[in-house]
């Protein structure tokens, strides 16, 4: 047998994922007997919106190692692929290319708009399985599921009607976070904050002054607060004061509340209920005393009717021109406004747009810290239990710390959205959609409850949850809680968290910088095993990994050193039979002694989750001690000098050089495997070994 002079990745990585799909062996109920005891990875559906990016093939091959390696252990290992209709992600990416087109999804029926999404997300999906292919993942692809499939919606209206029934859902007016752009509100942890210099205005309001960044809000001011400590003020608490304001003379209660910071500008407040979130729960406790909160911006973010001459006008215009109008009445001082006060400004996660808090009716709520009828923990307290008795492991162990602080300070859920793609939430008279991540916080048991019958019994909880650690919240949080909710059981033992990939620099990789490595094209140049080498070494879960092409070059490199010591054993075979017994020297003895000892820390490492450590030791095995120096050693006896070269002792030293050679590179190539899939199987094939199983993939892995 002989292997071609060079390694060809692109054709042979092609021909062996045909291979490994026609062997069965990605699906749990095909693989051998052996195979027992379940390890089940649910795949974090990619976003049907896009090509996949580095960040995708970080995921995939760090799961694809781990079904791998539990597979050669002899678990009965299932990976659930999938793919997400993510709510108002594809929405903006849709809206975008709208926008090229010159077309606007406010002018599209709704129907239509629907059915023209559900296309660009079919195709997208289509175009994504072929990418995860390409990258060696070795999943089960007749479970593969949709988060819009039939099955899976079935499943997360269950879990609604249960919530519901516990009490622990309701719907309501709100003051929602509302994105003037994309015309929907967001979730807490879909608004990033930024500080800002703005004017702070000091205003008159009868005999009292106030200060405030927002002026044009004050058409809606419900009353006026103070801090109940405060003795300044002690004599107006509960009192109406009339005052003078710009549509003329008003009355207005003033009221005491403990959220009042008495240091802050004069330690008097406005109250505008339907505009700013703090307000709104200071009128929720006040909700006898004061009127009803006025709305006085528009979705668009304009100013309403209730603005009297402003309206029409967007906030920062309206701003600067109640100013000049107060001033000149004298309810305004300029003296004493201060330019470049600092403060957070809430902004849209996606487009940057300054958020407008805003109250909306028919809202529907998941209540997180409120016990259900049915039990007796609330969704966050149950999480927390499962987390701190360990039925969770987190991996880093420091993102444990980052989660149970972040659930500590948890509000309700807002769960609708009020775009067309999505889950229709049932019951809802105004079409609005679920939250793309409460259906993807149902994800794991969703999954296994729609595939083949019994997969849930069999399957769940699962094994691990591999994600980037920026979706903690969004989603890993929400899996916990929810998982616990509906099955009882956490739905995973360990969350393993990686981090953001980043290039030489440790830049972020955007396409505006032109530092992009597009997975689909490295793997095309220099095959898909350099890559996922690249994407492993050297990164340790939590951390951002680092790569490079010169890195990935490196370990296009590996695969050639891998292919070239493979095809000199292999072209060294003459006259080898495995089946006949070898006497070993006591040297060749240590020599298998000392990959035993390699084989085991590596094995230690791949236990603990340690796969940046696993693939650094294999690769300086396999190179600098298998290839530079056990190969180098042993060619003196596979080509003895003549003319001792044909005695019975120079046969039997040539037989024990062959067989040292093919165990210790047949072994190298176990441990190789679940980093570099392709080229062990590749070579795997051709091997002289005895028991030699269909794939190396299904080869068991070293026991000591
Ligand atoms: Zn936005």
């Amino acid at each position: 047998m002989e292997l071609p002079t060079a390694y060809n990745a692109k054709e042979v990585e092609d021909k062996i994922y045909q291979l490994w799909e026609k062997s069965g062996f990605f699906n749990p109920d095909k693989l051998p007997l052996r195979h027992k005891k379940p390890f089940t990875i649910i795949m974090p559906p990619p976003n049907a919106n896009g090509s996949l990016h580095i960040g995708h093939a970080l995921f995939v091959t760090l799961e694809d190692i781990m079904i791998r390696y539990q597979r050669m252990k002899g678990r009965k290992t299932l990976w659930l692929p999938g793919a997400d209709h993510a709510g108002f992600e594809t929405q903006v990416v849709f809206d975008k290319k709208l926008e090229k087109e010159g077309r606007n999804r406010f002018q599209i029926p709704k129907d239509q708009l629907y059915k023209e999404i559900l296309e660009f997300t079919l195709a997208n999906k289509k175009v994504m399985e072929h990418q995860l292919k390409k990258l060696g993942a070795s999943c089960d692809w007749s479970r593969e599921k949709f988060t819009l499939d039939e099955n899976i919606i079935k499943v997360v209206y269950e879990t609604f009607e249960k919530l519901k029934k516990d009490g622990l859902v309701y719907k309501g007016k709100k003051i929602v976070n509302w994105c003037t752009k994309h015309q929907t509100s967001l979730s807490d942890v879909e608004i990033k904050y930024e500080e800002r210099n703005d004017p702070l205005y000091f205003i008159k309001y009868g005999p009292l002054e106030l200060a405030t960044v927002r002026l044009e809000t004050k058409f809606g001011d419900t009353a006026v607060a103070v801090n109940p400590k405060d003795k300044r003020y002690k004599d107006y608490i509960g009192k109406e004061i009339e005052i003078e304001t710009l549509l003329g003379k008003n009355k207005i209660k003033v009221i005491a509340d403990e959220a009042v910071d008495p240091e802050f500008g004069t330690g008097v407040v406005k109250v505008t209920p339907a505009h700013d979130p703090v307000d709104f729960e200071i009128w929720q406790r006040h909700i006898n005393e004061i009127p009803e909160p006025k709305q006085v911006i528009d979705k668009y973010g304009k100013l309403n009717e209730l603005a009297g001459p402003y309206q029409g006008m967007k906030v920062k215009e309206a701003r600067e021109k109640i100013a000049e109008a107060m001033a000149q009445k004298g309810l305004l001082d300029p003296a004493k406004t201060q330019l470049d006060y600092k403060h957070n400004v809430a902004l849209c996660y996606k487009c940057g747009n300054i958020i407008e808090p805003m109250i909306l009716d028919n809202q529907w709520f998941v209540k997180m810290t409120a016990k259900p009828k049915s039990g007796k923990l609330s969704l966050r307290d149950s999480a927390v239990k499962a987390v701190k008795g360990k039925k969770i492991v987190f991996i880093p162990k420091r993102l444990e710390k980052v989660f149970l602080h972040w659930m500590k300070n948890l509000r309700d859920w807002n769960i609708s959205r009020q775009i067309t793609w999505g889950i229709p939430i049932p019951g809802d008279p105004s079409g609005q959609v679920f939250d793309t991540w409460f259906s993807s916080g149902q994800w794991p048991f969703a999954t296994l409850k729609s595939t083949e019958k019994g997969d849930f019994e069999k399957f769940y909880p699962t094994d691990v949850m591999e994600t980037g650690w920026d979706i903690l919240f969004f989603w890993v949080a929400r899996m916990i809680m929810l998982g616990i909710y509906a099955t009882g059981e956490a739905p995973f033992k360990y969350v393993y968290l990686h981090g953001l990939v980043r290039d030489k620099e440790r830049q972020k990789m955007s396409k505006s910088k032109g530092n992009v490595i597009d997975p689909l094209g490295v793997v095309d140049l220099y095959g898909a095993d350099a890559l996922r080498m690249a994407l492993i070494v050297g990164n340790t879960p939590g951390n951002d990994p680092v790569i490079y092409e010169e890195k990935i070059k490196g370990y296009r490199n590996f695969a050639t050193k891998i292919w070239n010591a493979s095809r000199f054993v292999l072209m060294n075979l003459d006259g080898y039979n495995a089946n006949i017994k070898i006497q070993l020297s006591a040297k060749d003895k240590k020599t298998i002694k000392d990959f035993q000892k390699t084989a085991k820390e590596i094995t230690k490492e791949m236990d603990e989750f340690r796969f940046y450590v696993a693939s650094e030791k294999i690769y300086h095995y396999f190179w600098h001690t298998f290839c530079d120096k056990i190969i180098e050693e042993q060619k003196p006896r596979l080509y003895p000098l003549s003319p001792s070269g044909s005695s019975g002792r120079a046969k039997k030293e040539k037989a024990a050089s062959q067989y040292l050679l093919i165990t210790l590179l047949s072994e190298s190539l176990k441990l190789l495997h679940p980093f570099m899939p392709f080229i062990t199987e590749e070579i795997y094939q051709q091997l002289p070994i005895k028991n030699k199983r269909d794939c190396l993939m299904v080869e068991t892995w070293f026991e000591k």
